[in-house]
C-alpha cells in the first residue's frame, strides 16, 4: 500500500499519506461537471479541497479516539471516499506511567470488539457533526443557499457541497462493507462470537460483494460516482485482504511445525552462575525452568546476567518468572503470537498431555517462519519437477 501513496507530512504525530487515486479526483470533478454545465477550474479545485479536508477530518476522528484507547495510528492513507487509518495494534498500550490513569482504566475495561466499534463510529460521527454545524452556520449566515437542491455536490455551490460531502462520507462509511466503518462494526460484532481472522475474512467478502454490486449498478444506471465508489471500495478491501492472508498463514501453521524440540532447561535449584554457564553453551535466550517433570517458571539470559550483576550469585528459583503461558502443540502460530504479545513474554513452553515437548520463543519464531516458507517452496518445486 505504501508504494501506491505519497507522504504528505505529519499531523498530530501521525504520518499522512495520499493515495494516488486522490489525484484522479480533480479530473473526475472536471469531467462530470463538464458534462452537465460550464466549469470553473478554481471552484473545481476548491471542491476537491473541501473533499480532501472532509476526509482528513473524518480520519482524524478515528485516530484521536483510537489514541484515547492507547492505540497509536501509524499512518492515515487518504482515498477520495474516505481514508484508511492504519492503527498500530501490534504494540502494547503505551507505558502506564505516561498514560493518564483514567485513560488506562478505560483501556483495560473495554473488550477489544467494543473498543473497535467506538473507533469505527468516531469517523462517521465526526463527518455528521461537521455537516450539522456547517448547515447550521449556512442557515444562519447565508439563508439564500438552498441546501436541498440537486446536484448536492457541485463546484457552483461550495457551501452546499461542504454539507453534502460530509453527509455522503458519513453515510457511505456506515455501509456494512468492510473496510468501511460500518463493515468494521460488523467485523467487531463477528469477532465477539468467532475467531478474529475468520471474522475479518467474513467481513472482507461482504465488502467485496458490495464493491462488485456498486460497480455493476454504476455501469448499468449509468452513474459514474457509484462505479468510482465501487472501485475505491474494491481497492480498500484488497488492502485489507492482504493483511488477512498473512494472518491466515499464521493461523494455519501449528506450533509443532516450528517449535524448538532440542532445547536446554534449567532447574530452580541451579545457581545463577551454573545457569549462565548453560546459557553460554546454548543459542537460546530464554529457558524453561523444570522441577521433576513440572514446569515452574521461565527465565531469560538477560535476567540471569542482571541478577548476577546486581545481587551476585543466587538461585534461579528466586529470579525466575513464575507467570507464563503454556500452549498446546496443536495450537496455531497466531494464537502463540497473541499470547506472547499480550503478556510481553519472550518464551512459550509447548506441552502435550502436560508434558513439556518444546518451546517457542520470539527469537525462533521469525527464523522458523522463514525456514518453513523455504521448505514449502522446495517441496513444491520437487513436486513440479
Ligand atoms: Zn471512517
Amino acid at each position: 500500500m505504501r508504494s501506491w501513496s505519497i507522504s504528505a507530512g505529519r499531523i498530530f504525530g501521525v504520518e499522512l499519506r495520499i493515495h494516488w487515486t486522490f489525484f484522479l479526483l480533480p479530473f473526475f470533478v472536471w469531467y462530470t461537471e463538464f458534462a452537465s454545465h460550464r466549469t470553473n477550474e478554481q471552484r473545481g479545485l476548491a471542491l476537491v479541497g473541501i473533499i480532501f479536508a472532509s476526509v482528513l477530518a473524518h480520519e482524524l476522528g478515528h485516530a484521536l479516539v483510537a489514541r484515547r484507547f492507547g492505540i497509536r495510528a501509524k499512518s492515515i492513507v487518504l482515498l477520495p471516499i474516505g481514508g484508511v487509518t492504519q492503527l498500530d495494534d501490534s504494540l502494547p498500550a503505551p507505558d502506564p506511567v505516561v498514560v493518564d490513569p483514567s485513560l488506562k482504566l478505560k483501556t483495560t475495561q473495554l473488550v477489544p470488539w467494543k473498543r473497535d466499534i467506538r473507533i469505527a463510529l468516531a469517523g462517521p460521527l465526526t463527518s455528521l457533526l461537521i455537516a450539522l454545524v456547517s448547515s447550521g452556520i449556512i442557515l444562519i449566515a447565508a439563508p439564500h443557499v438552498d441546501l436541498r437542491t440537486w446536484p448536492f455536490m457541485q463546484s457552483g455551490n461550495l457551501p452546499r457541497s461542504l454539507v453534502w460531502v460530509n453527509l455522503y462520507l458519513a453515510g457511505f462509511n456506515l455501509l456494512p462493507a468492510y473496510p468501511m466503518d460500518g463493515g468494521k462494526v460488523l467485523r467487531a460484532l463477528f469477532a465477539a462470537r468467532m475467531d478474529p481472522v475468520q471474522a475479518t475474512r467474513r467481513a472482507v467478502s461482504i465488502g467485496q460483494a458490495f464493491a462488485t454490486m456498486f460497480i455493476l449498478a454504476g455501469m448499468l444506471l449509468p452513474n459514474y460516482w457509484l462505479t468510482l465508489v465501487g472501485l475505491f471500495l474494491f481497492i480498500a478491501s484488497q488492502m485489507e485482504e492482504r493483511s488477512v492472508v498473512f494472518q491466515s498463514v499464521l493461523e494455519r501453521v501449528r506450533l509443532e511445525d516450528i517449535m524448538l524440540t532440542d532445547f536446554a532447561t534449567l532447574s530452580p535449584a541451579d545457581t545463577l552462575e551454573d545457569a549462565l554457564d548453560k546459557a553460554v553453551h546454548s543459542l537460546q535466550d530464554d529457558f524453561p525452568v523444570i522441577r521433576g517433570s513440572d514446569m515452574v517458571g521461565v527465565i531469560s539470559r538477560q535476567k540471569i546476567l542482571e541478577a548476577l550483576r546486581v545481587e551476585g550469585n543466587g538461585y534461579v528459583q528466586a529470579v525466575m518468572n513464575r507467570i507464563f503461558e503454556v500452549a498446546q502443540k496443536g495450537e496455531s502460530l497466531a494464537s502463540a503470537f497473541r499470547k506472547l504479545t499480550a503478556r510481553n513474554l519472550s518464551i512459550i513452553p509447548v506441552v502435550e498431555d502436560q508434558r513439556l515437548v518444546g518451546i517457542v520463543t520470539l527469537q525462533n519464531l521469525m527464523h522458523s517462519m522463514a525456514l518453513l516458507a523455504e521448505s514449502r517452496k522446495l517441496r513444491k518445486q520437487a513436486l513440479n519437477s
